[in-house]
């Protein structure tokens, strides 16, 4: 919650690691780990005189990104060098994009909710956030540090990362709350990795976040001095960090200190910001033009053939599963938390036609085990036909709800087929009238005075019989047919 009278400014920058299997400029593989520096070549170890050659997958990828994220795509895009000189940076430059970005005027409509004081999303609400740009650079190598500072430090360079593809989203500063942002952050990884544009795991360093944060004076036009967040490598810690900034920075400006524009990071150990380095440290880029790359053509067609390939995405579909299906909105959202899920679950609704009950079964059951097991909807042994026909069965009756949860478990432990997994259990329910009629004779006979006080009129007894059919069918009669053989016989 923000300190009545104020309200915090926060922008958006997002990196995000297009999914390429090759870097943007040169035919190096992209992979993590290995053996450091053994993923290079003359292009992406800077070496004088090597000529980068674009990528043209980066291309694909990025326009999926694009589109995925609202944006338009321009009809001429110019790679830049931006200088600056850091161990990490072989050439002296990056190759990014400058004046002339791969896509802008992006329009994006979220979902978005503040929190309560135990973290629980309070009203969900739709916000339109303004990406002002998406353009494309290459990633730089990696410091590494190791031994004690002032005893044994050593430090490293490893640029197996340098030349690694990267999409910057940078949006407006629209963000009001930390939570906005946070939901912003979570809503394009999963748009990302949705597409196939990005993995987009923060964890894996192939998304990285950083936010520009100031608070002012509610009914202020003026920005004040921002700070910039860097290095944080979860959504949560992200959001903490943004929390805690606007608290001290309103903390600063009303104790007449004021706020000084640096960029900071999150101290993880002791829950607050710290300094990283003052606006003193700030580059001027010098930037001009790469002129050993040609510019970037993007033509109508190709921007209509990458639609055509993009598959429906998650706000489209939940919204579609409300309106189709009659999902709520929470079932919905969290049908579409991923692409794999969402798919299973339609499959498994279109075969049952019982959308309803397979939305149970799916974010229950299914997900139950599936968390359990630590496993992905694409590693599960139970494909979506399978648990449809489990459900199919469980409509006609002739299972019962717990029968079919357990039927479930053991499908999803041995991949099994529902009816093979009913029979070996034993589970399958006695339907031939005649076999279920001798039960009833059977019951009757045995209890004939309940039987004449039933008939003199106490209706409560007819539970006692079908419980005693159940019973004397060891509880494998389909209790439909009880029912109905019970009445006609009493
Ligand atoms: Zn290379
Ligand atoms: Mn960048």
């Amino acid at each position: 919650m923000i300190k009545d009278g104020w309200e915090a400014v926060i922008g958006m920058e997002v990196h995000a690691q297009l999914a390429t299997a090759t870097k943007i400029f040169c035919a190096c593989p992209v992979q993590t780990g290995g053996e450091p520096n053994s993923n290079t070549c003359p292009v992406c170890l800077g070496l004088p005189g090597a000529l980068p050659v674009l990528n043209k997958r980066v291309i694909d990828l990025g326009a999926r990104a694009a589109l995925a994220l609202g944006l338009e795509i321009q009809e001429t895009s110019v790679f830049a060098r931006k200088n600056y000189f850091y161990p990490d940076l072989p050439k002296g430059y990056q190759i990014s994009q400058y004046d002339k970005p791969f896509s802008a005027n992006g329009k994006l409509t979220i979902m978005t909710a503040e929190r309560d004081e135990h973290g629980h999303a309070m009203e969900w609400r739709p916000m339109t956030i303004h990406v002002e740009r998406m353009h494309l650079e290459e990633d730089a190598g990696k410091n590494v540090h190791e031994g004690l500072p002032d005893v044994d430090r050593y430090s490293y360079i490893d640029l197996n990362r340098a030349g690694t593809p990267l999409g910057e989203i940078v949006t407006a500063p629209d963000f009001r709350t930390s939570w906005q942002a946070y939901d912003y952050v979570n809503h394009i990884r999963r748009v990302l990795q949705w597409v196939g544009a990005s993995e987009a795991d923060m964890e894996k360093g192939n998304l990285r976040c950083e936010a520009n944060v100031s608070v002012r004076k509610v009914g202020e036009t003026a920005y004040n001095n921002k700070v910039e967040l860097k290095n944080l490598n979860s959504v949560r810690f992200m959001q903490k960090a943004i929390e805690f900034e606007i608290e001290r920075q309103i903390a600063a400006h009303e104790s007449g200190e004021g706020v000084v524009q640096e960029t900071r990071l999150w101290d993880e150990k002791n829950n607050r910001t710290r300094i990283m380095r003052s606006k003193e440290d700030a580059h001027d880029y010098r930037y001009f033009p790469e002129p050993d790359l040609q510019a970037v053509k993007v033509t109508r067609d190709f921007i209509e053939a990458v639609k055509r390939e993009m598959p429906e995405l998650p706000d489209v579909m939940r919204d579609r599963f409300m309106e189709v299906y009659g999902l709520s909105y929470p079932d919905a959202s969290q049908i579409v938390a991923n692409k794999d899920f969402a798919d299973y679950f339609e499959t498994v609704a279109r075969i049952t036609a019982n959308p309803r009950l397979s939305a149970n079964w799916v974010l229950g059951e299914f997900t139950r085990e599936l968390n359990s097991a630590g496993r992905q909807v694409r590693d599960s042994l139970m494909p979506a036909e399978d648990l449809a026909e489990l459900l199919t069965i469980l409509s006609t009756g002739s299972i019962n709800n717990n029968q079919a949860k357990e039927v479930l478990s053991e499908m999803f432990a041995t991949g099994k087929t529902a009816p093979d997994v009913i029979k070996e259990k034993g589970f399958e329910q006695v339907s031939d009238t005649g076999e279920i009629e001798r039960f009833v004779d059977e019951v009757m006979a045995a209890n004939q005075a309940n039987v004449d006080a039933y008939r003199g009129g106490n209706d409560k007894l007819f539970g006692f019989f079908v419980g005693q059919v159940m019973k004397a069918s060891e509880g494998k009669a389909n209790p439909k047919i009880v029912n109905e053989i019970l009445r006609s016989k009493l």
